[in-house]
């Protein structure tokens, strides 16, 4: 008979919220193996090497706004990777562009992003915008008395039609690759709090990927085990059942920190609770990392880390990041050429050379001869790339977490219960980590 390894925890997914819960629970004493179903860690938050230079192949950049994250840096004697990414930002809309810097947001005025009579509006916003700088940008729960209203309604009230549609929804189409008016006001409102704490953007040397390099390097991780179900106890106090593609484990409690899709699939009978915060939509991610022999010139693409292009534009693009921008001191150079979600659906599954010759095309308008430069290239995709938080959303997910019961030996800790970004699945990991270890010392 073929014997079953008994785990005390299991976590599901090696990405920042898996390895952020499975850190905490060994620094708690618990005995805990993580599974993973790629060759290595970090899932979206994880760094890639192409043609001599990196690519981020999720997260772009970090923020000094992060709560856990730059605890997590601390802990693992990271901190001083930190490398400040330029501010300097270029805003596309057909054929005409405009340049701000995201440290100085006076700029969007002095570009001409923004009209005067744009401002006004929001100017007269700005006392209530003060008061959201201090609330928690990686939990959703705090941010229940904007959960009802739709994000596009309440920036258009909140700031004027000008900011809503030309910086708020040019915001959430390039970082997210999503529409405004498809989140509720949670994510407008979470955004303007690193705003209003005049947060900056930084990266790590060698890539995000060195967090979750290193954080799975202290861990007992497993690669290439893909979990495919996941089976509660039969009576209290029992195992939780796991078959995966390396045959089936047993548990005291599971916790599950990966995307909708593939939790859905595993767990054969989820609670109300679990099924409405796991309905959540997601965008679809598709990226060229088009790798260079020499960095951009310094006026090329305006000198700009990060292009962001209007949802209205009529290119296939929703971002660019210019990796020399991020750390000027990484070898090599990588553009990394995000599409916006209706071409990445229509492009997933095409070849890599169709990918990237698309990529190579779409950004040509700004940087003419690019095809001559490419070394090398890499595409990724992510049919899960960041979920919306439709209205109504937070409320579900405050109930999936209040409602939660104790000793419970299935704990979820995917990015749909929360923002979408890395500070944000930190905390699902670290959540479901405390409900387990409280669990345990009770
Ligand atoms: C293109 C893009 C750009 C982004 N930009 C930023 C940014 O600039 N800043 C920022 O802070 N955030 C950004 N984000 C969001 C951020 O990357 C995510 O919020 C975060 O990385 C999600 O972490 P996670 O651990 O929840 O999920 P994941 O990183 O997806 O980890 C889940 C893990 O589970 C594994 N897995 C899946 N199914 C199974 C299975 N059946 N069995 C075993 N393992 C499985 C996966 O392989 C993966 O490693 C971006 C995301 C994308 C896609």
């Amino acid at each position: 008979m073929r014997s079953v390894r008994s785990d005390q925890v299991i976590v599901v997914g090696a990405g920042i919220a898996g390895l952020t819960a499975a850190h905490r629970l060994a620094a708690a004493g618990l005995q805990v193996s993580v599974l993973e179903a790629e060759h290595g860690p970090g899932g979206r938050m994880s760094t890639q090497a192409v043609g001599g230079g990196l690519m981020e192949r999720g997260a772009q950049f970090l923020s000094t706004g992060y709560e856990i994250i730059p605890e997590l840096l601390r802990t693992l004697g990271l901190a001083d990777q930190f490398v400040k990414v330029s501010g300097r930002t270029m805003a596309v809309d057909g054929d005409r562009s405009w340049w701000f810097d995201t440290d100085r947001p006076q700029s969007l005025l002095s570009g001409g992003l923004l009209r005067v009579r744009d401002v006004i509006p929001a100017a007269r916003g700005q006392w209530a915008t003060r008061k959201l700088a201090a609330r928690s940008t990686n939990d959703l729960g705090r941010w229940s008395d904007l959960d009802g209203h739709s994000g596009l309604e309440w920036a258009q009230a909140r700031f004027g039609f000008g900011v809503a549609h030309r910086v708020t929804s040019l915001t959430v189409h390039g970082l997210f690759f999503q529409e405004l008016a498809a989140n509720s006001a949670a994510l407008p409102g979470a955004l303007t709090a690193f705003l209003a704490r005049a947060s900056s953007a930084y990266t790590l040397r060698g890539g995000l990927g060195t967090l979750t390099t290193a954080l799975a390097a202290k861990l007992d991780v497993e690669y290439d085990v893909r979990v495919e179900r996941v089976e509660r106890p039969d009576s209290p106090g029992g195992r939780v059942t796991i078959t995966t593609s390396r045959g089936p484990r047993e548990a005291d409690a599971v916790m599950i920190a990966t995307p909708a899709g593939p939790t859905t699939r595993m767990l054969p009978d989820p609670t109300p609770d679990e099924a409405a915060v796991l309905r959540t939509p997601y965008s679809c991610g598709l990226l060229a990392g088009l790798a260079l022999a020499e960095p951009l010139a310094d006026d090329e693409l305006g000198g700009a880390y990060g292009v962001l292009v209007t949802p209205s534009s009529p290119s296939p693009l929703a971002a660019i990041a210019v990796y020399s921008r991020a750390d000027a001191t990484a070898a090599g150079e990588v553009l990394t050429v995000m599409f916006r979600q209706d071409a990445a659906r229509r492009l997933t599954d095409a070849d890599d050379g169709e990918v990237r010759a698309a990529a190579v095309d779409a950004v040509a308008p700004w940087l003419p001869g690019l095809a001559d430069r490419v070394i090398a290239s890499q595409v990724t995709r992510w049919h899960e790339a960041m979920p919306y938080i439709p209205v109504g959303h937070g409320a579900a997910v405050q109930r999936y977490r209040d409602r939660l019961p104790s000793a419970s030996p299935v704990l979820l800790a995917g990015d749909y219960l929360n923002f979408p970004w890395t500070d944000s699945a930190a905390y699902n990991g670290r959540w479901a980590a405390d409900r387990l270890i409280a669990d345990h010392a009770g």
